[in-house]
């Protein structure tokens, strides 16, 4: 019996020790294989996730050259902006007459029955303003300069030749580009105090009239015009536009005597007359027209041709 049993305590042990050794293979299958699977799992995981970023990292090198294509077509379309503004700056140059088909017609009574003549010249120094200043000054008449900055030595020469010779020197536009100066108010003025402190520099003397480009009632100006004159007047500064155009820049190439013709038949229209001249440099017709105006209105007793100052009748397009 006692054998018997202890043949069946074995035959348990065994297959207690069967079931151990069964459960330690497994553990020991599970510690090693589970880690293996998982680590499989996440290679593919890795795999996936490195082949998406492959193909973000191609879209992204794709856009970062459609991008530099782009800037590439900026950078072209910028050119040829630019080349178009310098190509159109000659005719930017004098547009007042273009976008002013009309004088105003104001007029302003002297009272004394003299007429009075303010002759102006805008867009100076050029090249064609010493002959100007030459035959003013065989004239004996003072004149108006709305003038632009120029750096040259030339045109130094020149804003101080208008000052030394009498004539009065107005600020005009440091840059001319209506659509930089109009585009803020803060722009204009900052191109309006460019010019003043660079003429000041030069010539010592800090204008105190102004001609706005294109006039006060210019239509390019994306700022309220108004609000600048009442700005400008409270800064001290007294702006003009004028009543008779010379019609010198309304690009029709109207010869000397025609543009003569037009400043004269102004006169006798009005009895206070501000005359729109330019002293640009293809305005040669103006220069021979100059001799001519001088000619016929130098000789009458009832009139007297003046340089703008701050006694001059205000002639302005916008009611401010
Ligand atoms: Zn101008």
């Amino acid at each position: 019996m006692a054998g018997q049993e202890d043949g069946q305590l074995q035959k348990n042990r065994r297959k207690r020790v069967e079931r151990l050794k069964k459960i330690i293979v497994i553990t020991v299958f599970a510690a090693v294989l589970l880690p293996i699977l998982v680590n499989i799992c996440l290679l593919f995981l890795l795999h996936g996730a490195n082949a998406r970023l492959k193909s973000l990292e191609s879209e992204n090198a794709n856009m970062q050259s459609q991008i530099d294509e782009l800037r590439a077509q900026i950078d072209n379309l910028q050119e040829s902006v630019t080349s178009y503004e310098e190509g159109q700056k000659d005719t930017r140059e004098e547009p007042e007459t273009v976008l002013e088909s009309e004088n105003s017609g104001q007029d302003v009574l002297t009272g004394d029955g003299v007429k009075r003549v303010y002759l102006t010249f805008d867009d100076g120094p050029s090249k064609n303003t010493e002959a100007i200043l030459d035959i003013l000054a065989e004239y004996e008449v003072k004149a108006t300069f709305f003038v632009v900055g120029d750096t040259s030595g030339e045109a130094k020469a020149l804003y101080k030749r208008i000052v030394e010779e009498g004539h009065s020197i107005g600020i005009h536009s440091y840059s001319h580009k209506y659509h930089e100066i109009y585009a803020s108010e803060e722009a204009f003025f900052e191109d309006f105090y460019l010019l003043s402190d660079y003429i000041y520099d030069v010539t010592g003397v800090r204008p105190d009239i102004c001609r706005l480009p294109g006039g006060s009632s210019n239509t390019v100006s994306s700022i309220d015009m108004a609000g600048i004159v009442n700005q400008l007047n409270a800064r001290g500064i007294t702006c003009y536009d004028w009543n008779i155009s010379s019609g010198d820049a309304d690009g029709h190439g109207l010869s000397a005597e025609q543009i003569a013709l037009n400043v004269i038949s102004g006169v006798d229209t009005f009895q206070t007359s501000i005359v729109l001249l330019h002293d640009g440099k293809d305005k040669d017709q103006t220069v021979d027209a100059l001799r001519m105006i001088l000619d016929e209105l130098t000789d009458r007793e009832d009139l007297e041709i003046k340089p703008i100052t701050e006694e001059t009748p205000i002639i302005l397009h916008i009611t401010h």
